[in-house]
């Protein structure tokens, strides 16, 4: 075997050291199986071997099965074959577990007969996140070391776990400190001198108090609130579940028959194609050559109010340090007030140390002087949003940024290229627009003028990295991608309200279709003065409909602002997020719909979810059509990553084509029937796909995306 093989095989006294090393993340893909094979067999024939150690090279241990081979033909059987043959080895076989063990990757550490960890190894099963189940024996050889109920809490808790709590759970063997390698080494050498013989998982039994009925309801029931309208978690309970009644070999079979089943499911198919085009979003087609992106060592922000502040967080958690500057002491204070407290919360929750509460504030400095921002190699403004503002600000940056500073605003309804037009170097100019709250929220919309260069671009895009958000690179509109698919789904939503629905009606449908939370309780959550004056400072770009987001604008007028004071569409107890039906908000919209002439009619759930979710996907077409995304799943990146959409639906794009794109023509006309054209009018883009009976992968194809 050479030294670049994926899989090598090493012989240190009497242990075989079997090493996967297939940068950058150790996937099993086919060369790295058929190396394990070549490598077993090599190993029956060494002489004078006692024990194997399998170990993998680099960071982190292995992040699981190719994603990439799930459309092929099924690999289950082969999986069950390599990780049979490692586990029937005559000799003992110890694993080397490090960083993250997930999936297929944790499946293999089961295969081997003892586990030793690395401290702060994490080890899960991210599956069910997918669509589908762990196969190649997770489900199987799990339970037989751990019970049927602690498997399932990992499997459907989806996150990873410690390595403390997985020798407390008792599927890993010990935790070792040091350079792991020689740690591991010691521990299977010490293993032969003791006599310690093979020690394979598919020998134990399941331990039958952890499989009894009452479990198996619970779990259910936990699987059906948790995961709604998705089929992998309750999949999962049954392959585990049979653990306990079937030998290992007939559990694989069911577990294989079960993976195979789920692998075919709508909802794996969306989740993993949510999966990929997060990867996708990140390739800039059609740059020029010579663009690059730049370092950024050093950071500023304008506005050190909701967004700046979040904003701050993100460079300071990516160690780069980050100047906030604001008009005056008095904001600054406020502002990074408000950083210190949402900071000291997650310390107080146990998700961040002190220490690293404050090294984090020590990257954070604030100003009020435009100097101070000279060093920046990007700026993200985030002050009021107000044209004449930006602008002011804008040219006060241009007199101080260095050459090539990245100029970026986080405007959520502003005209960036004539936003551009206030300095003399446009071609830096971009819109980085970050989403509430801007520290956790993974989305980020780069939004490119007509004079943006690749490289700012690039720049922009890369940053994302270090900031941990997922990029999607638009072209400048009302509303960008996401703002502007959002406003007939709301409008929709607010329309119905003045026809007799209830908020509660309206939100039900859309949470029980699977969206994260009702759009009505999202702007009570939000504010509903904020959506009013947004609606209220561009009301010449909306079309001339008197009923447009009115049910907002009538809650605003009766001092309803949402949550902020316990009255919106819902009403609110004091220091609780609970919603509760208010027949003073309902009377309030009956009352303003029949003002308004609005037709009052009946509203079946299926109703609610066409007339909100059709023109929000119709709406996705034009953005293709215009070129405002690049491609249909950049916009299904925006939509699951920043608005709730279910990623098992695979984002709005991949939902229209679930549905069928002649489906979503017929309702958009059928709608424009009932309510007129002023708001259903198919896209162009739509209508000729239809016509053509082609799909949008067909469009992707003719457009080299
Ligand atoms: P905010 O009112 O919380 O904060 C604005 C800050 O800007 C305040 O601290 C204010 O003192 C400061 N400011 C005002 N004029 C300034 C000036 N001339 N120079 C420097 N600082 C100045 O507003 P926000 O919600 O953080 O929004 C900021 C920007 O982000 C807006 O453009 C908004 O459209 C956009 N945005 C907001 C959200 C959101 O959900 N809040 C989401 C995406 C984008």
């Amino acid at each position: 075997m050479n030294e670049d093989a994926v899989v090598r095989l090493a012989q240190e006294g009497k242990v075989a050291v079997i090493t996967i090393d297939n940068p950058p993340v150790n996937t099993i893909t086919a060369d790295v199986r058929a190396g394990l094979r070549e490598a077993l067999t090599e190993l029956r024939g060494l002489e004078d071997v006692r024990a194997m150690l399998l170990r993998c090279a680099g960071s982190p241990f292995c992040s699981g099965a190719d994603i990439g081979e799930f459309d092929g033909p099924p690999k289950e059987a082969e999986y069950r074959e390599l990780f049979g043959e490692l586990e029937a080895l005559p000799l003992p076989v110890v694993c080397a577990l490090h960083g993250t063990v997930l999936g297929g990757g944790l499946e293999l550490a089961l295969a081997c007969h003892y586990r030793v960890a690395s401290p702060g190894t994490r080890c899960g099963f991210p599956e069910v996140s997918l669509g589908i189940i762990p196969g190649a024996g997770g489900t199987q050889r799990m339970p037989r070391l751990i019970g049927v109920e602690q498997t399932l809490e990992l499997i459907l808790g989806i996150r990873p776990i410690d390595a403390n709590k997985g020798v407390a759970l008792g599927f890993l063997d010990s935790i070792v400190e040091g350079d792991l390698r020689a740690a591991a080494l010691d521990y299977t050498q010490q293993l032969v001198a003791s006599g310690k013989g093979p020690r394979p998982t598919s020998a134990r039994s399941v331990d039958p108090a952890t499989a009894t009925d009452e479990i198996r309801d619970r779990l259910q029931k936990f699987a059906r609130d948790r995961y709604p309208n998705q089929r992998a978690p309750l999949t999962a309970i049954e392959a585990v579940s049979a653990s306990a009644t079937l030998a290992l070999d007939e559990g694989l079979v069911l577990e294989d028959e079960l993976v195979n089943a789920a692998k075919q499911t709508v909802e794996s198919r969306g989740a993993i194609h949510v999966f990929f085009a997060e990867r996708e979003c990140r390739r800039i087609p059609g740059l020029p050559a010579d663009a690059r992106a730049g370092d950024i060592t050093q950071a500023g922000i304008i506005g050190a109010g909701t967004m700046g502040g979040g904003i701050a967080i993100c460079f300071a958690n990516a160690a780069i340090p980050v100047t906030v500057l604001d008009i005056s002491d008095e904001a600054l204070e406020r502002g990074l007030g408000v950083v210190d407290a949402t900071l000291a919360s997650r310390v107080k929750r146990g998700r961040m140390s002190e220490a690293d509460k404050q090294s984090r504030m020590s990257r954070i400095s604030g100003t009020t002087d435009y100097a101070d921002l000279a060093d920046a190699d990007v700026v993200i403004e985030a002050a009021t949003e107000n044209m004449e503002l930006k602008k002011q600000i804008f040219r006060k940056l241009d007199e101080v940024a260095k050459p090539g500073t990245l100029l970026a605003t986080n405007t959520s309804t502003l005209d960036i290229d004539e936003l551009a037009t206030a300095v003399t170097r446009p071609e830096d100019v971009i819109g980085m627009h970050f989403f509430s709250p801007a520290n956790v929220m993974p989305l980020l919309e780069v939004v490119r003028t007509k004079a943006t260069s690749g490289s700012a671009i690039m720049t922009a895009m890369a940053l994302a990295r270090p900031l941990r958000k997922t990029p999607v690179l638009a072209r400048v509109c009302y509303g960008f991608i996401g703002n502007r698919m959002m406003e007939g789904y709301a409008r929709e939503a607010e329309r119905m309200v003045l026809e007799g629905a209830t908020p509660r009606q309206v939100d039900s449908a859309l949470e029980a279709w699977g969206m994260a939370m009702g759009i009505l309780a999202v702007f009570d959550m939000a504010g509903v003065d904020v959506g009013v004056h947004v609606h209220r400072d561009n009301a010449h770009l909306y079309p001339p409909d008197p009923t447009y987001y009115r049910a907002d604008f009538a809650l605003f007028d009766a001092g309803r602002l949402g949550q902020k004071n316990g009255k919106g569409y819902y009403r609110y107890e004091p220091g609780d997020r609970a919603r509760h039906d208010d027949p003073d908000a309902i009377a309030l919209f009956r009352a303003t719909g029949e003002r308004l002439g609005v037709e009052q009619r009946d509203h079946s759930d299926d109703e609610i979810v066409e007339r909100c979710l059709y023109p929000l996907l119709n709406e996705g077409f034009r953005i293709l059509e215009e070129g405002i995304a690049i491609r249909a799943s950049d916009i299904d990146v925006v939509w699951t990553s920043g608005y709730g959409f279910p990623r098992y639906r695979g984002g709005p794009m991949f939902y229209a084509e679930t549905i069928g794109l002649p489906t979503l023509l017929d309702g958009m006309r059928r709608y424009r029937q009932l309510f007129g054209p002023m708001h259903w009018e198919p896209a162009r883009l739509l209508v000729e796909l239809v016509d053509k009976g082609q799909s949008l992968a067909d469009w992707a194809a003719e457009n080299g995306v």
